[in-house]
């Protein structure tokens, strides 16, 4: 099972794909988690990376193409996997397709978490993130047991830089610019599947369950 998660900037993405990596025993693949590792561990890419993302704009595919293709290669994603904040672009999209096509594959389905505008700024402002896992939460919507410390790691958890209202603003922009038009390049493969993503954590899962089978 091949599976690409769209949806704006706090659509509830990384929340879903967690979810299903977990029921369907596939890797979860987090194209930001993987930037953020790289920039917490000082590498080059990390390096690079973080101008971008400080900005709200989006890594250049020449950074982000080969590592996607080279992660969904191992051997752990033999059977498939869920892909969250890849790709975000039509250029990435292609190059996935290429790469898969080569090798007799296909993507399985494109999950749209669709939540306007209006609500993505709230669902932001109260997003905290773990440093040490990633994992995230919601003051609100997902708190945690202790507040400030994650549940699953006991990690520190944060409000990202580029949560801050004025980025959120921006990569809003760029996600309408440059990643929505993903919507109707999946829609004409055939494999697009939307999601009502106003809804509680557990309806948006149900609803995509339904849609991959229990
Ligand atoms: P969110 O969870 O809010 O959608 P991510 O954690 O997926 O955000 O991404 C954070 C940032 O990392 C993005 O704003 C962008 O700068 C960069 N990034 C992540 N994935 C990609 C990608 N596929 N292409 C380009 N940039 C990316
Ligand atoms: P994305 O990966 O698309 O950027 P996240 O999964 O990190 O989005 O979710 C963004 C924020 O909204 C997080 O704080 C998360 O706990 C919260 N959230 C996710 N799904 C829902 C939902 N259905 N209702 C309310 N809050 C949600
Ligand atoms: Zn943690």
């Amino acid at each position: 099972m091949k599976i690409i998660m769209l949806g704006a900037p706090g659509a509830g993405k990384g929340t879903q794909a967690k979810r299903i990596a977990e029921k369907y025993s596939i890797p979860h693949i987090s194209t930001g988690d993987i930037f953020r590792a790289n920039i917490k561990n000082g590498t080059e890419l990390g390096k690079k990376a973080k101008t971008f993302m400080d900005q709200g704009l989006l890594v250049p595919d020449e950074l982000v193409v080969d590592l996607v293709v080279d992660r969904v290669g191992q051997d752990d994603a033999k059977n498939g996997y869920v892909l969250d904040g890849f790709p975000r672009t039509i250029p990435q999209a292609e190059a996935l397709d290429n790469a898969l096509a080569a090798i007799n594959e296909k993507v399985d389905y494109a999950i749209n978490v669709d939540v306007p505008d209006e609500n993505i700024i709230n669902r932001m402002s109260g997003r905290r993130a773990c440093v040490s896992c990633g994992g995230t939460y919601h003051i609100v919507y997902a708190p945690t047991k202790t507040e400030g410390v994650c549940d699953a790691c006991g990690g520190e958890l944060v409000l990202r830089d580029d949560d801050k209202p004025e980025t959120v603003k921006k990569r809003l922009g760029v996600y309408h610019e440059q990643t929505q038009p993903l919507i109707d390049y999946y829609n004409k493969k055939k494999i697009l599947v939307d999601i009502d993503g106003t809804q509680d954590m557990s309806q948006v899962f149900d609803a995509i369950v339904k849609v991959l089978g229990e």
